[in-house]
């Protein structure tokens, strides 16, 4: 698919929706805010719906238009973001119901369930993926859009430290720097600043750490329990499986979490540093990712789950 076919289908909706992926990160709402402003610019209104919104993003200009849900079930068009698949749409019912659906996204394990689907691995961020889009439909990228595009980028990239980053990243970072947008502001809001209970949380899974495979792997958890002690709200684990894999010598880190809605499961988080590719792990699972960022979801007790991950793992370590 073209960028000329998402430009045709844009500008023949009346009715757009926009949607991104469960526990949402800062890819996820960036992407959403910036399309919804970019489609302003194109005289066209529409509505992001988000159930879930992490505080660490208030910031963000937009945030105050997000929509839980809305009365309208048929729009001309559902633009998914930063999404690989279906299962994982917030609010896949507005997308099943639309008459036209694109996908926009840069996971490889994306599983183009859209009518169009612009799909590109190559790109650290689907925030980054829009900026090409965006130049291409002529839109002014100005400060505010500028502001949910590089959150999106900042927080998919690590600060700018992965693999995937580009030439274009750091030039679009500059040029926006050189019109003002407070790029440090934004890299510490988003990085930088923890709540109170990720801290916590932080605490208890550096305690429980486990070294596994020669020091190879290392695995930790976090209950319900957990999650109510410290008083958690959403986005509060964000960032607790990059702490194993920081650590010297370690390849995979695996970090899972108990759901809060269904304790027999419990979400999976992996992290690789050079050769494991843990998108094709997860995938075993009916996930997928990145290959270096990935996550699934598995049923059982902490034992069975730590175990089915390990079985797979040690057949690619
Ligand atoms: P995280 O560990 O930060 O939740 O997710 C890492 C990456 O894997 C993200 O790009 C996320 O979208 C993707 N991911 C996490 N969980 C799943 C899953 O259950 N299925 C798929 N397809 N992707 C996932
Ligand atoms: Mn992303």
């Amino acid at each position: 698919m073209t960028l000329d076919n998402i430009i045709e289908k844009i500008k023949q909706a009346e009715k757009i929706v926009i949607l991104t992926h469960e526990t949402p990160d800062g890819d996820a709402i960036g992407s959403t805010l910036a399309m919804k402003m970019a489609l302003k610019q194109l005289g066209k209104q529409a509505d992001v719906i988000i159930k879930e919104y992490p505080k660490t993003f208030d910031f963000l200009p937009g945030r105050n238009e997000i929509k839980s849900e809305t009365n309208v079930d048929k729009y001309d068009l559902a633009i998914s973001l930063d999404c690989a698949d279906f299962k994982r749409l917030v609010g896949n019912e507005y997308f099943e119901k639309a008459k036209q659906t694109i996908v926009i996204d840069h996971h490889g394990s994306n599983k183009m369930y859209g009518d169009f689907n612009f799909v590109n691995p190559v790109a650290p961020a689907c925030c980054q993926i829009l900026i090409g889009m965006f130049e291409y439909f002529d839109i002014k990228i100005d400060k505010e859009l500028g502001t949910c595009i590089l959150t999106g980028i900042i927080t998919d990239t690590g600060g700018f430290r992965y693999s995937g980053v580009t030439p274009e990243t750091f030039e679009f970072t500059a040029d926006l720097l050189a019109r003002g947008v407070n790029v440090s502001d934004i890299y510490k809001r988003v990085l930088e600043t923890k709540t109170k209970p990720n801290f916590e949380l932080m605490k208890r899974i550096t305690d429980r750490m486990e070294f596994l495979e020669n020091g190879k792997v290392t695995f930790t958890y976090i209950t319900n329990q957990d999650l109510k002690e410290v008083n958690a709200g959403v986005g509060d684990h964000e960032g607790l499986v990059e702490i194993g894999r920081d650590i010297e010598g370690v390849e995979v880190s695996i970090f899972i979490r108990q759901k809060e809605d269904n304790g027999n499961f419990y979400k999976v988080s992996m992290r690789s540093n050079e050769y494991v590719n843990v998108s094709d792990v997860c995938f075993r699972f009916g996930g997928g990712g990145h290959e270096k960022a990935a996550g699934a979801l598995i049923q059982g007790e902490i034992k069975e789950v730590k175990q089915k991950i390990l079985n797979e793992i040690k057949k690619v370590l």
